[in-house]
């Protein structure tokens, strides 16, 4: 068998797949902060490392995937000193912290099935693992790589800088970003703009805050995943996935913090999945241009002409790579949707196939074309363009123009169906979807027939319900237009 390949964004090359421990794999990735519903953007990583969970378990490792819950914690954005987004959002929805996080994580677990992800074999949240966090928060100032200030404790980068490199994940030069950082308001107490929060002191009006050695407080974001991902995978783990945004600062300051700790890099493959835009733009909320997965799934918003089975935005997804950008358009929607059909009706097909004694095809090189896919850095196009090539031969099987024998023929059914169902991680429409498209399409043939009734055409409008009726729909003409059933 061929040898898997990861792009590792640190050193920005495929490399050969080579795990600390083989078989067993861990693999941690940054889960979502439940301050609201995610959009669709945000799913996109989810699904990405989704498949590569899910291929590693197909080649036989045994995977530890650790993906965090944040609900709590101190964040920064690009410019400005971010609010505690849950406490904030808390006070907003009128909720306890924990009853808006519980909502929220409810919200997310419910569009991960949704897109049939496999749940993570573990999925800690931040808040509890607050002792976790102090305690690496300990030796970080010990070895003189932080230290307190008001309350609060910083990661000191520039020292940091003189025994390891910083940036090196991002591309970042230290002086660089020194100069391009500016101080921002109300964090006088921080030596250099750069350093960034291990620990926060909390304000009397604060929610959500501990106890800790510098004082009541609570923990800043980036050290939530350093302590979560070596209490669970180790010092030094296998993979560490997130979306290409939180590459800097996030992930440069989990990598600073597991240095600045062990004296060695904490992951040893690390993998970006890249942005969805929506029209041809960032998917943002602020502008409007985001699309949630319940207004996906329902069609009800102005950005869709009709809803979409999540099974056809998962296989709509697996058309790009995870490294490229990918655009969602009402368009690509639907024709991912043919295809999408196209490839189900022929796994149907294959299991009703006629096995001849002499095979015209090879079944070996389709699969290895399958295997060979994956391998290259999980190249889920690539593996989708050969799944199409099969139904063209299952089809050409049907029409006997080509023939396999009963062995082939099993060995080819269950390499494509492993692959589309426990690789790609798809599955058949549920029923639920269709009924929205039978919906759909109901609404549309009562408005012709009322057409057909406006203009006194008793024929065609006797013709469509007598039609209906035979296809077990029963239609009823009241006041209010007529109603189906
Ligand atoms: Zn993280």
């Amino acid at each position: 068998m061929a040898v898997l390949k990861v792009y590792n964004s640190l050193t920005r090359q495929k490399e050969v797949f080579t795990p600390i421990g083989a078989p067993y794999v861990g693999m941690y990735v940054c889960g979502p902060t439940v301050s609201g519903e995610s959009h669709l953007g945000h799913a996109r990583p989810f699904i990405t490392f989704d498949v590569v969970f899910r291929y590693l378990q197909h080649l036989g490792y045994k995977v530890r995937y650790v993906r965090n819950i944040t609900d709590a914690g101190h964040f920064e954005e690009e410019g400005r000193e971010a609010e505690d987004k849950i406490a904030t959002k808390a006070v907003l929805e009128k909720l306890e912290p924990m009853e808006l996080v519980q909502k929220y994580t409810n919200m997310f677990h419910w569009a991960m099935q949704q897109f049939n992800n496999l749940p993570p074999s573990i999925e800690p949240t931040a808040t509890g693992h607050i002792v976790e966090q102090i305690e690496m928060i300990k030796p970080i100032i010990a070895d003189g790589y932080a230290y307190e200030a008001n309350g609060s404790v910083y990661f000191d980068v520039e020292k940091y800088n003189q025994s390891y490199p910083y940036g090196e994940l991002s591309g970042r030069k230290i002086e660089d970003l020194i100069a391009n950082t500016r101080a921002l308001d109300g964090q006088e107490e921080k030596r250099a703009p750069l350093d960034f929060a291990l620990w926060k002191k909390a304000g009397a009006s604060h929610i959500m805050k501990w106890s800790s050695p510098w004082g009541v407080g609570f923990p800043g974001w980036h050290l939530e995943c350093s302590a979560m991902s070596t209490k669970y995978l180790g010092e030094t783990f296998d993979i560490h996935g997130g979306g290409m945004d939180l590459k800097f600062p996030h992930h440069e300051c989990e990598i600073a913090q597991g240095c600045s700790v062990t004296g060695k890099a904490p992951v040893n493959y690390w993998m970006h999945g890249n942005m969805l835009t929506l029209n041809g733009k960032k998917m943002s909320k602020s502008t409007g241009n985001s699309l949630l997965p319940s207004e996906l799934f329902s069609g009800n918003t102005p950005l869709l002409s009709k809803g979409f089975d999540p099974m056809v935005v998962r296989f709509f997804m697996m058309q790009a790579h995870y490294r490229s950008t990918l655009d969602f358009t009402s368009e690509a929607l639907s024709a991912a949707e043919k295809g999408f059909l196209r490839l189900f009706e022929a796994e149907k097909l294959i299991g009703e196939l006629v096995p001849n004694n002499h095979s015209s095809v090879n079944v070996t090189e389709i699969i290895e074309k399958y295997y060979a896919a994956m391998d290259d850095d999980f190249n889920a196009p690539v593996l989708v363009a050969h799944l199409f090539d099969t139904v063209k031969i299952i089809h050409n099987i049907k029409e006997g123009i080509v023939t396999i024998t009963q062995d082939d023929l099993s060995k080819l059914h269950s390499a494509f169906t492993a692959f589309i169902y426990d690789v790609l991680g798809l599955n058949h429409i549920t029923s639920a979807a269709s009924d929205e498209r039978l919906m759909g399409v109901m609404d549309l043939v009562l408005e012709l027939r009322k057409t057909a009734r406006e203009g006194q055409d008793w024929g065609t409008s006797d013709k469509i319900r007598d039609g209906l009726a035979k296809a077990g729909v029963q239609v009823k003409d009241g006041k209010e237009g007529s109603t189906w059933k």
